[in-house]
């Protein structure tokens, strides 16, 4: 049976009361026990729980602290209001209108939405970029909301607390589109994975994302969009795995992330399930296209002027203030006021890094703080047009010899930078040494021409001109894959030549 056909509607009268019955039995079931029990908003069962509300707000308080730490905030006040907008119109009619919903976007180019328990719910802007109308915005939203209400956050803490895993450990992070964003972003899944690994972010199993699927559906219709764009959001998710998977054939690297990839849930039985339980949903005459296009106008696309933005082989970093060059085919990871410059076999790095204060205020105290060397030597070197010591030595811990590489800089600002070279092997270093010193000499405060080739990419919609993509991605400031990325932002990638295509004249998105 469709979902979108549940007779009860949540918050009426008769739910609330039935609902209080239950919370009364479930307490005088239980006595004086330590367990605590609530009461599912979405199957009206008593669920015992490892965690007091209390105990699991703190949890998710904690965690949204964490989420805001590796992504940062996304602050652009029409978008944030419009996601708040939509999200609050979808949740007062989930099974859980009361909780104190907040709809967070978050600063990353990566394709994903999680949700925390007592109604926090997160959507990046890389995902937000993707979607091609206020159904599927809805959608997202519905299927986050759906994990809030039915507790599968509270149901992972509790599990982990039970199989004592620690109560700490289990923070419930819900992954809808738990995907690979765009270049640089396979480092930070890998950064992820690894707060994955600590059970920092646990994520729902096969049968939650299905149920979430199927109640987010019914949030769906009950908000009056089509039912059917929940398909359509699951197919997005498609087409960036295919997307990322593309370029990572065309560049020759291993297909990204693949290992949690593989330990998610299937898209595909989503995407088949979603098409059956949907299949008899009413249709819907505006999906809210043009509203939606005209509301997240200006989203950021890509790089972020706040983490700093790779444009070719430059990197600026417009809140810091430097700019640096990598040598050619080297590839940039970008992370918070730091920038890895990798070769293109990545064994041998360069790290430009803004120092904080406690590092030390001369560059002695730098070296001695941060290298913490055993032996070596320092001698004075000018970095551009700054004053600098470089470092050559090591560092001994156990038997094992750590050699040590960096350059200590007063760089814009007259602050303190570390430039850092690292390598697999010594044989890697002498390979990549010429390359990296030229790189450390190209470090800079920003200038015009910096400034000019660092633009913020935005999200805008235009009609589709006579030229089709190709036209459309002459006209964008996108050099690598414009064509491609044209297609994937306007839910067109992988399909066949002409199939799906706009027409000209017709409502596209771009990038500008
Ligand atoms: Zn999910």
């Amino acid at each position: 049976m469709a979902p979108m056909t549940r007779p009860h509607r949540a918050g009426s009268p008769v739910w609330r009361l039935v609902l209080l019955a239950l919370l009364a039995a479930a307490l005088l079931a239980t006595g004086c026990a330590t367990q605590n029990t609530v009461v599912n908003p979405v199957t009206g069962r008593v669920e015992r729980s490892a965690l007091s509300e209390d105990q699991l707000q703190a949890q998710a308080d904690e965690a949204r602290e964490a989420l805001i730490d590796e992504h940062g905030l996304y602050t652009h006040p029409e978008v944030q209001a419009y996601v708040t907008e939509i999200g609050l119109k979808v949740a007062r009619l989930s099974h859980a209108p009361e909780l104190p919903w907040s709809f967070t976007i978050l600063d990353t180019e990566i394709s994903n939405a999680f949700a925390l328990p007592h109604g926090q719910v997160f959507v990046t802007r890389g995902l937000l970029a993707l979607l091609q109308n206020e159904a599927e915005l809805a959608a997202v939203l519905g299927h986050e909301i759906a994990h809030v209400t039915a507790r599968h956050g509270a149901h992972r803490a509790t599990e982990a607390a039970f199989a004592n895993i620690g109560v700490a450990a289990a923070i419930n992070v819900g992954q809808f589109l738990e995907r690979r964003g765009l270049r640089g972003a396979a480092q930070r899944m890998k950064r992820l994975g690894m707060s994955l690994a600590a059970g920092l972010i646990a994520t729902y199993d096969r049968q939650q994302e299905l149920e979430a699927d199927r109640i987010g559906t019914d949030y769906l219709a009950r908000a009056g969009y089509d039912a059917r764009q929940m398909v359509a959001v699951l197919e997005v998710l498609q087409m960036v795995e295919r997307f990322h998977a593309d370029r990572a054939r065309e560049q020759k690297r291993e297909a990204p992330g693949s290992d949690w990839l593989s330990s998610h849930p299937g898209t595909d039985q989503r995407l088949r399930e979603a098409q059956r339980f949907t299949a008899a949903a009413r249709r819907v005459a505006s999906d809210g296209r043009e509203r939606f296009l005209k509301r997240i106008d200006g989203l950021v696309w890509g790089d972020s002027p706040e983490k700093g933005l790779v444009r070719d082989r430059l990197f600026v970093h417009p809140r810091v203030g430097y700019a640096v060059s990598a040598p050619a085919g080297w590839e940039f990871d970008v992370e918070g006021s730091a920038v890895a410059l990798h070769t293109p076999d990545n064994d041998a790095t360069l790290t430009v890094r803004l120092l904080p204060k406690l590092a030390g205020r001369t560059h002695a105290q730098v070296i001695e703080n941060l290298l913490a060397p055993t032996e070596g030597r320092s001698a004075p070197r000018k970095v551009g047009a700054f004053n600098g010591t470089h470092f050559i030595g090591s560092r001994l811990r156990g038997d094992t010899r750590h050699p040590l590489r960096a350059t200590v800089v007063t760089g814009p600002g007259s602050r303190l930078y570390l430039i850092d070279y690292t390598a697999r092997d010594e044989a890697a270093m002498e390979r990549a040494l010429a390359a990296m010193q030229a790189a450390e000499q190209s470090f800079r405060a920003i200038t015009a021409a910096d400034r000019r080739a660092a633009q913020v990419w935005r999200i805008g919609s235009t009609v589709m001109p006579v030229g089709g993509f190709a036209e459309l991605a002459r006209a964008s400031p996108l050099r690598e894959d414009a064509d491609a990325t044209l297609r994937l932002i306007n839910g067109l990638y992988g399909l066949k030549p002409g199939e799906g295509e706009p027409a000209a004249g017709e409502l596209v998105k771009t990038v500008r």
